[in-house]
């Protein structure tokens, strides 16, 4: 019984495959490397095509036993979102339609679907719980929330049983320091940061610091990449012993504003790191942090990697092992 993870050559999904191969499984990789990286994998059986493409959907389910997908082929930048909507629409939805089509026909019942605290929009409460008002101030964040919302009826009506993850904002790099982070072009906070550390870029750009937090940047949730794929192994577990359609938030439960991210990374490189403060970045909450405790309640999900010293630390070996990202 294979488990096919879409999207499994980019960041989140490179991590989660080698997870998988760790645990023994057989992993089949869907991935349209527009964005992913072949020697991000690890491992399995790699097939390029797109979800979006039926013909290639229907060749991975027909000549592989699909007992599981895990879903993270879609398009991710909030700001590009917000200028081509369409673009996040066609992607996100459409793809992840066809996967369903797929599924049902193959009558696969199990998919891990990962989205993004982008559906709650600006919050009321902080911590966000998932029961918190879902309402995007993106097109990204609708994209996914969409997506929810069809495996809702796709579960009715076929029996789909599925678990969203909200991601927060993930970070940091694989232990084994052979897989991390390279996305072209970089937008990240963390990867940029240690860009500059690295030489590659002369500083860091602050965007906005008259938010109303405790030293006027944005405050984000930091999680480990690896603790956030861990949640993704045993949310698979709990499905595949006859678990209900779940969403759940996956986040540290620790907001740092941009500026303490920056010192804890002048910390960890002994690089100086120049900043310089610009405007806000269209579509920014002032602060965005997670209650994880359904998750660690639910899916007994204990993380291993939350100091943001270790995120950023895991994040800096690969960057200096590898300046140039996967082309090496
Ligand atoms: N950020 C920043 N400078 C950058 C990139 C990001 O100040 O060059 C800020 C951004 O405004 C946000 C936080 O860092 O408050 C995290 O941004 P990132 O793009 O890493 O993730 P997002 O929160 O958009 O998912």
């Amino acid at each position: 019984m294979a488990v096919l993870v879409c999207g499994g050559a980019g960041y989140i999904g490179s991590h989660m495959v080698a997870a998988l191969i760790e645990k023994g499984e057989e992993v089949i990789v869907l991935d349209n490397f527009q964005k992913g990286h072949r020697n991000a994998i690890l491992g399995g059986t790699v097939y390029e095509g797109d979800v979006r493409d039926k013909n290639i959907l229907n060749k991975i389910f027909s000549e592989n036993t699909i007992d599981s997908v895990i879903d993270f082929a879609a398009d991710s930048l909030v700001g590009e979102s917000v200028h081509e909507p369409l673009k996040y629409f066609n992607n996100n939805i459409g793809g992840t339609i066809n996967l369903l089509e797929v599924m049902k026909e193959y009558g696969v019942k199990h998919i891990v679907f990962s989205s993004t605290a982008a559906t709650y929009g600006e919050p009321k409460n902080i911590p966000i719980k998932e029961e918190d008002d879902t309402i995007p101030t993106n097109p990204y964040g609708e994209s996914k929330l969409a997506v929810e919302k069809i495996l809702k009826w796709c579960d009715k009506a076929y029996g789909i049983k599925y678990t969203v993850l909200r991601y927060f904002n993930a970070a940091g790099a694989h232990v084994n320091g052979r897989i991390g982070e390279d996305h072209r072009p970089e937008t990240h906070l963390i990867p940029i940061i240690l860009e500059v550390a690295l030489g590659k870029r002369e500083f860091i750009t602050i965007f906005g610091n008259n938010y109303e937090t405790k030293d006027g940047t944005c405050v984000r949730d930091y999680i480990h990449v690896m603790d956030l794929v861990n949640a993704h192994s045993l949310a698979l577990e709990r499905l595949r012993m006859g678990g209900e359609s779940r969403i759940y938030n996956l986040g540290n439960g620790q907001g740092f504003s941009v500026k303490e991210v920056i010192e804890v990374a002048r910390k960890v490189t002994g690089k100086e790191i120049k900043d310089v403060v610009a405007d806000r970045r269209a579509g920014d909450p002032a602060v965005l942090v997670a209650s994880s405790n359904k998750a660690m309640d639910e899916l007994s999900w204990v993380l291993e990697y939350n100091s943001l010293e270790t995120i950023i630390k895991t994040a800096w070996d690969w960057y200096k092992n590898h300046p140039n990202g996967y082309n090496y």
